[in-house]
């Protein structure tokens, strides 16, 4: 494995991390979920990803029985939370009163005494940032929480962050959880040199565009067995199937070409072509089967020459 240091911040996380958005505490069972936890942190992944929404809690409650067994200096919990956790009007957002509740409520369903990495999942507009950042200093100060970044904010929001920090003398945000891969490039125009200039890391979500980046997915083909795209729930398989575009299938068989040619899978070329970026701090991986995990870690052997990028890259821009 290979780590990499969180933005500018001094801990170091590795270059692959696993998620468990939709999989843990959803359509994975709770054994191979584990499974795949147990198989990550034997290869060396110490970045674990989840939030507090993730099938309303469930997904926190199946890592931190996962991780449990693990000292709990060896790896780095990331948790979020913004979206709505009940029907109350206070029960969503980034208010003082609603992340202080739900990071108390992420640590109980973690069973740890405190959090890495806590992220605002989403901008609020209905609540002044500066209470927000407070807050977060104030749970940095009691120790509930390590570090704090933010998920989906674009860049302006980001520079507001630093500023607002910088001036009230708070602790700044070390990283941002954007959607980035292959197919998804929206943060290569502004957020990553701000956030370059600004030493704020990119762990980025869905780095395999659910699975469309594995090739696992042929146009006009039966989805296969077991997968997300095959998942009854319409919310689950529809999140992957939006990638299912002739525009994608067809980047998808020229990038399969490429991988081919480097001996390699075409998850892995998906995953180092991301780890290309150097204010990338990770990628968050999600799995259903250890196997995924263990071929996906293999990313971080694939070498990828100035050819290679030319080449994904006249295949990315067409
Ligand atoms: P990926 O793009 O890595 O997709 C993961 C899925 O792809 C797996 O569940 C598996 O699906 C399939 N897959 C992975 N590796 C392989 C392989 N080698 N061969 C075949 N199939 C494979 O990421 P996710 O979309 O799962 O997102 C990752 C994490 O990012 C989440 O768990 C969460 O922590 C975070 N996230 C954050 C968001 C935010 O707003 N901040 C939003 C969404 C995610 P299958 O089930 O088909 O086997």
């Amino acid at each position: 494995m290979k780590y990499r240091r969180l933005g500018r911040s001094g801990m170091k996380v590795s270059e692959i991390a696993l998620g468990s958005w939709l999989t843990y505490g959803g359509y994975t069972e709770d054994q191979s979920a584990t499974a795949c936890i147990d198989r990550a942190y034997e290869l060396g992944i110490n970045f674990f990803d989840t939030a507090n929404v993730y099938r309303r809690g469930e997904a926190e409650k199946v890592v931190g029985r996962a991780l449990r067994k693990y000292s709990r200096d060896s790896f780095v919990l990331a948790t979020k939370a913004f979206w709505p956790m009940g029907d109350g009007p206070n029960d969503r957002g980034l208010s003082r009163k609603h992340i202080i509740e739900q990071v108390n409520a992420s640590l109980k369903r973690l069973d740890v005494d405190y959090i890495d990495l806590w992220q605002c999942h989403r901008y609020d507009p209905e609540t002044p940032l500066d209470e927000t950042l407070r807050a977060i200093d104030d749970l940095i100060t009691q120790g509930k929480i390590l570090y704090a970044g933010v998920s989906e904010w674009t860049a302006t929001q980001i520079a507001e962050a630093l500023h607002t920090a910088d001036k009230l003398f708070l602790d700044r945000i070390v990283s941002n959880q954007p959607q980035y891969s292959m197919l998804q490039r929206y943060i290569e125009p502004e957020i990553i040199p701000l956030s370059e200039r600004e030493g704020v890391g990119q762990i980025v979500w869905s780095p395999l565009a659910q699975g469309m980046l594995t090739g696992k997915y042929k146009k006009g083909e039966a989805l296969p067995a077991g997968s997300r795209a095959a998942v009854e729930d319409p919310t689950v398989s529809g999140s992957v199937q939006r990638f299912f575009t002739d525009e994608n299938f067809g980047k998808v068989e020229q990038l399969r070409a490429v991988a081919e040619r480097k001996e390699c899978s075409l998850a892995q070329l998906a995953l180092a072509w991301i780890l290309r970026q150097p204010n990338v701090s990770s990628a968050i991986i999600g799995a259903s089967r250890p196997e995924q995990v263990e071929e996906n870690v293999k990313a971080l052997d694939v070498v990828l020459t100035a050819e290679d990028l030319n080449t994904i890259e006249a295949i990315l821009l067409n």
